[in-house]
This record gives structure tokens, C-alpha cells and sequence, in this order.
């Protein structure tokens, strides 16, 4: 079903855990916020609103920070769950410089946010409208946004030269069901080989196999296997949801991309941002009556959306 309001989280989650990339020990809390507000990250009493120009670095993580030089890492995970669930509104107060890695995936954050559930608010949801194709091609790697009317749809395919991982793809609209079911479990991974050279460069100090699915050259070292058989290319889908959250509004549109990462999906955005005639800000038709009336949870609503003319 499409949600046609605005919502927040209905009470307060405190998290601890520690970075993926610090290594170190950090705490975040989620706060319920009124309508229009969007995630607004504060870090060490400075806000940070979620928009474009808030990413400051998209180097195996995407960090966001002010031009003052306060920043927050690897805040992906928490985007993609805030923007799967379909969270408009919420303060994230965070003590430390990075988000908890907890299990490499969204699922802790989904726990979290599931167990206090949401806030419908007395306000229309706003979305970005794609209007027209935007691509971003460098080598192997595509993305791009292409008009889609019906939701948000994602098809995302990957090509790793490794025999546990080969060419996957997943393609699907991107609900708070499908979210939940399909991608929020989905690990991060991350090659062996590799190790020396991310740790030598200050990265994945934290990363352990309780939060990274860890690729040797010829098998998986996790003892536990996988949690899906295309856990890979899920996880890959579920950085992108939460790269194009940092737009600052749910999208509007299709996007598929071909071997792409987090700077891929941040340049795709920008690309998007930068052309104002590919996209416009529209608010979902809010009809009490369907709100109220027969058509309840589970039933289904065709989207209706309006120009914003605000
Ligand atoms: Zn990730």
C-alpha cells in the first residue's frame, strides 16, 4: 500500500554499538520529529540535515558532515532502514563520530524503529518525481534514474569475478514489506585480500565476521553461510535505498545500476540534482476518506500525487 502521509517514529530508540570503520564504541539516538522536518542528524550539538550536500565522502561508506568539519560515518544503513520503513521525520542524535555497525546489516535499526512503530502525521508526503533519464556511466558501472509513476522501483544488478558471488540482480518496488523481508538482513561483505590494504588506510578497523560476510579467494569464511543465496547483490540494493535517501525525499521513479557502490548511487544523485528539469517535488493526494473509510491497513490504494506548488 502506499503511504499517503508523513510519518515519524511514535517514541524514542537509544542504540549503542561500534563503528565498522572506527572500531570504536558509539551511541545514537532516534527522535521523533514534526512533520517536514526530515532526518536531521546532530552531531555533538550541530544539525545536519539529509540532503545532497550534506555527503562529504562516499570512500566505503558514506560520511556526512557540515562545512565546519563535523562529521558522522557510515550512516547508510540507518538511511536505508529510516527510508525503507518509510520514516519521513526523525532526529538522530549521535555521540561518536560513526553510526553502529551492529550485524553489518539494516536489521538492528528495523528491530529498533518496528518495536516503537510509526506516527502517521497530519501532512501530505512529499516525494522527488523523476522526470526524465539521467545516467552516470564510468567503465563497468551504471546507474540511472528513469520515470517510474507507480512507487519506487530499484533494479540492481552486480558482476563480482568470485565463485560465491558471480552476477546476481535484484529488482523489485521498494516497500516497508519488502524492505523488511527481502533486503534489511542482507550483510555487508567484503574480500580478504583486502583487508590489509582498508586497515592501512584507517577503514573496517571494527569489521569482524560478526558484522561482514568475509570473502577468502575461493569460499565464504563466515561458519554460518549466508542468510539469503543472493545476500550480496540484497545488500548492494539496500545501500542504494539508503544512498538516494541522502536526496533528502523518497523518490519517485526507477533506479538500476550495474556494478555500482556508494559513490556510483552519490554521483547518480547528483547528476539528478544538478539538472532541474529532471525532476520535480510532488505531494501524495491525501484523502481522509480512504484513511479512515473501508480502505484500511492492507488494502490497496492506488498512489495519487499532485504538483507541488508550494
Ligand atoms: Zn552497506
Amino acid at each position: 500500500m502506499q503511504v499517503q502521509f508523513q510519518s515519524t517514529l511514535a517514541a524514542r530508540v537509544d542504540l549503542t554499538g561500534r563503528g565498522l570503520h572506527s572500531g570504536t564504541p558509539t551511541r545514537i539516538s532516534l527522535l521523533p520529529a514534526a512533520p517536514n522536518t526530515g532526518i536531521v542528524f546532530k552531531l555533538h550539538g550541530k544539525k545536519i540535515a539529509v540532503g545532497p550536500e550534506a555527503v562529504r565522502d562516499t570512500d566505503f561508506a558514506t560520511v556526512i558532515g557540515d562545512t565546519n568539519g563535523s562529521k558522522c560515518s557510515t550512516v547508510e544503513h540507518l538511511m536505508a532502514a529510516l527510508s525503507g520503513l518509510g520514516v519521513d521525520n526523525a532526529i538522530v542524535e549521535v555521540e561518536g563520530d560513526e553510526i553502529p555497525a551492529f550485524d553489518g546489516s539494516s536489521a538492528f535499526f528495523v528491530e529498533a524503529i518496528d518495536a516503537v512503530g510509526l506516527e502517521s502525521q497530519e501532512a501530505a508526503r512529499r516525494y522527488i518525481k523523476i522526470l526524465k533519464p539521467i545516467k552516470v556511466e564510468n567503465g563497468r558501472m551504471m546507474g540511472e534514474f528513469l520515470p517510474y509513476d507507480a512507487g519506487f522501483r530499484v533494479e540492481i544488478e552486480i558482476d563480482f569475478d568470485h565463485v560465491a558471488i558471480g552476477r546476481q540482480r535484484f529488482a523489485g518496488m521498494i516497500t516497508p514489506e519488502v524492505f523488511r523481508e527481502e533486503l534489511s538482513r542482507a550483510r555487508t561483505f567484503g574480500f580478504m585480500r583486502d583487508v590489509a590494504k582498508l586497515w592501512g588506510a584507517g577503514y573496517a578497523l571494527g569489521a569482524s565476521l560478526e558484522n561482514t560476510v568475509c570473502l577468502a579467494d575461493d569460499r565464504i569464511v563466515n561458519p554460518e553461510g549466508l542468510r539469503y543465496a543472493d545476500e550480496f547483490v540484497r545488500h548492494k540494493t539496500l545501500d542504494a535505498v539508503g544512498d538516494l535517501a541522502m536526496a533528502g525525499l523518497p523518490i519517485l521513479g526507477r533506479y538500476r545500476s550495474r556494478c555500482g557502490g556508494h559513490k556510483l548511487n552519490a554521483a547518480v544523485v547528483a547528476a539528478l540534482m544538478a539538472d532541474r528539469s529532471a525532476w520535480t517535488i510532488v505531494e501524495a493526494e491525501t484523502v481522509r476518506a480512504r484513511r479512515r473509510g473501508h480502505a484500511g491497513i492492507g488494502a490497496q490504494v492506488a498512489p495519487a500525487y499532485r504538483a507541488d506548488l508550494s
